[in-house]
């Protein structure tokens, strides 16, 4: 039972398997034509043979319509050659091929068989060799066909074998059973090849799975590998590609487009105080407004890695500093992330192509350039690259070929501004303060050359010339005068420039408590966890440690608290702006912030008396500015502190008394 099941689903062309039907039918439809000339060469030959000895109507009359069928079949099938069909339509077309073939298998046998009454015995053998030549043929042109080939055997054979069993013809029954076993034979044959076909087109169509699913994966993959796993922005590498393409599309083109890089503040204090995992929400949160912004004003955004991201702008780039500015505005919006509001900052900077450069990396490196200058001087807003910017690079580059070939000892200086203590006027120390006079730039600035050696990885070899000679120069004044020292983030994250630093101290002689070393917030930040033990052990080693332009950067209380700090130094911007009351505001809560913390406080910048008045009304009793000195050569100070004891008319004290002047509640 199950077998015949079996058998019928087979002859019905089964649909599970499309892949190899449609194949099949592409085959068929290359054999089929040929089946039906063969069929009508044959018919006609039989025919031609019989005409003078079988009634006009069966040779003529039944076999014209006969070869209008079969010609009108052979044209379809030609015609079908050209048109390829579904998988669906396949099947359905060799089923129809199944009943047809069996129906005209009907008919031909059936004019054949009833010809062979006519004629003598090569008529009649004629007749008995056409259906066996014609059935083989036919066979073999169905063999992509198997269920047609069959059926077509069968319709033929049987009757034919029927036929002349009840002839009582020895040797006509010979044939007919003798084409009945070649038949069975071919038909095996033909059903094996046709098993072979059915594995291979099987294998091929298991390997062209498999190789779009290689594909799949490998678009995948590229796709990942372009992607932010944490926001699901584009990456960096993504970020690069992008923009050499567009550079490239656009190359000899008048299209401008711009670059920007976006940063964020404040969010390393935010990752530090809640954890990586809020960081990481944190970013997935600005990644997700950013996607969306980015598809509202066609934007590509990206994220570079770490807090950054960036966004390549292909609208009018006059608006591109709006557009920068948007997305740092969105940024800033809080965040509410579990029951924490949060809230950052973001800065941008923006190149503009081709004006700000024609390569990728150029492009990139003026966009952090702006950035860069975001940061510093502008917090919180876009920067667009401009010439100004190319200026300054083209003179800082100049500074980092001069200070490259600088002999530090010659060249540098340092100068001393005194510490003042008051309210008697009394000069306790000096800060130490770089001077460099380039033979090929003349004088430079601090503040210029020590940002470009800390670029450039130069500052650690010139803090420690710098140091040595402070503390040599110190050690020859009179007194026990503390000497406060400026120190970079690469100074305090630096262990070998740490231990060499206590090394001087040691080497000179000097006691570590005379020696500040200033530092700032910023500093710090980029890599809390090195710094803290840096700054530790130099505290450990009877240091103090100074936070420098306080009130400018994050005025973080929590630095405050978790580093070792002995002394704030009140940035200069408050005293210019003593008269109004936010700056005398800041001075007052600094003071008695640092009172509460029984901690030093240094208010820097004095510049004439109303000011002086106005911190001594706020008790503070440490103050530095030109109004007592400007920064003085070492000679200088020297020759007056020999000759009475003096610096620019303020009397050398003691640093003794420094501990005394920590701000106390008392
Ligand atoms: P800073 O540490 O905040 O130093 C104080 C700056 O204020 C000095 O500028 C000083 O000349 C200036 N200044 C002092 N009193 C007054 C005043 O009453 N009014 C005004 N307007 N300015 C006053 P300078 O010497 O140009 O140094 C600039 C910056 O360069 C320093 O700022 C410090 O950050 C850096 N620097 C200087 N020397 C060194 C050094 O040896 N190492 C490191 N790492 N940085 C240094
Ligand atoms: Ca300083
Ligand atoms: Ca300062």
């Amino acid at each position: 039972m199950e077998k015949i099941r079996v058998f019928l689903r087979w002859m019905s062309i089964d649909p599970r398997h499309p892949e190899i039907a449609q194949a099949q039918y592409n085959e068929l439809k290359t054999q089929i034509p040929s089946l039906y000339a063969l069929l009508m060469v044959n018919a006609i030959a039989v025919a031609y043979t019989h005409y003078d000895v079988a009634p006009v109507y069966l040779t003529v009359g039944v076999l014209v319509p006969m070869l209008i069928l079969t010609s009108i079949r052979m044209v379809a099938w030609i015609r079908a050659r050209h048109v390829t069909l579904g998988p669906e339509d396949a099947i359905r077309k060799m089923r129809q091929t199944v009943i047809l073939g069996s129906v005209m298998a009907v008919i031909y046998i059936s004019w054949s068989l009833s010809l062979d009454g006519y004629g003598g015995p090569e008529e009649r053998g004629h007749v008995a060799l056409f259906i066996a030549i014609t059935v083989i043929g036919c066979i073999f042109c169905l063999m992509n066909l198997p269920q047609a080939a069959f059926a077509v055997m069968f319709i033929v054979t049987v009757p034919y074998l029927v036929y002349y069993i009840g002839q009582d013809q020895d040797v006509y029954f010979a044939i007919a059973m003798n084409i009945f076993l070649v038949c069975l034979v071919v038909m095996q044959v033909l059903i094996s090849g046709y098993r072979g076909f059915c594995k291979l087109v099987q294998s091929q169509s298991d390997l062209a799975a498999k190789q779009k699913e290689t594909e799949r994966l490998n678009a995948e993959n590229a796709r990942l590998a372009q992607t932010d796993a944490l926001t699901d922005l584009p990456n960096r590498r993504y970020f690069f590609n992008r923009l050499e393409t567009l550079i490239a599309n656009l190359e000899g083109n008048e299209t401008k487009f711009a670059v920007g890089v976006v940063d964020l503040d404040r969010f390393k204090p935010i990752n530090d105080t809640y954890g990586h995992q809020l960081g990481d929400q944190l970013l997935m949160e600005v990644g997700s407004r950013l996607q969306k912004l980015g598809a509202e004003r066609n934007i590509e955004v990206c994220r570079l890695g770490g807090d950054e991201f960036g966004f390549l702008y292909q609208g009018n780039t006059d608006e591109a500093a709006g557009t920068g500015q948007a997305i740092c505005d969105l940024i800033t919006e809080p965040y509410k992330i579990g029951d924490l509001t949060l809230t950052v900052g973001a800065s941008c900077g923006i190149a503009v192509y081709p004006e700000a450069g024609k390569s990728a990396h150029a492009l990139f490196d003026r966009s952090d350039y702006a950035l860069y200058n975001s940061k510093t001087t502008s917090r919180g807003h876009t920067t667009v690259y401009s010439e100004e910017h190319e200026a300054r690079i083209r003179s800082e580059r100049a500074i980092e070929t001069a200070l490259q070939k600088a002999d530090l000892d010659t060249e540098f200086q340092v100068y001393f501004q005194p510490v003042v203590s008051l309210p008697d006027q009394s000069v306790v120390g000096f800060e130490a303060l770089a001077r460099w006079h380039s033979p090929v730039l003349k004088n430079v600035p601090p503040d210029r050359f020590i940002a470009v050696a800390e670029r450039t990885g130069q500052i650690n070899r010139l803090t420690m010339s710098l140091f040595d000679k402070a503390v040599r120069q110190i050690k020859e004044l009179p007194g026990d005068l503390s000497l406060s020292f400026n120190l970079s983030a690469q100074d305090i994250t630096s262990a070998v420039t740490v231990h060499a630093l206590l090394d001087a101290i040691e080497r000179h002689g000097v006691n570590p408590r005379l020696i500040t070393f200033e530092i700032t917030e910023t500093s710090v930040i980029g890599s809390y966890e090195v710094a803290e033990e840096c700054l530790q052990t130099l505290r450990g080693a009877g240091v103090k440690l100074a936070l420098d332009d306080f009130g400018t950067g994050y005025s973080s209380l929590g630095y405050l608290h978790r580093l070792p700090i002995d002394c704030v130094k009140v940035d200069r911007s408050f005293v210019a702006g003593i008269h109004e009351p936010v700056a005398s505001g800041v001075i007052t809560s600094i003071i008695n912030l640092c009172r509460s913390m029984e901690m030093l406080c240094v208010v820097e910048g004095v510049e004439d008396r109303t000011q002086l008045e106005l911190l001594s009304a706020l008790r503070c009793n440490l103050v530095q500015g030109y109004h007592f000195a400007p920064p003085l050569p070492f000679d200088r100070i020297m020759e007056s502190a020999r000759a009475n004891g003096t610096v620019e008319g303020l009397s050398l004290s003691s640093a003794d008394g420094m501990e005394e002047l920590r701000l106390s509640s008392a």
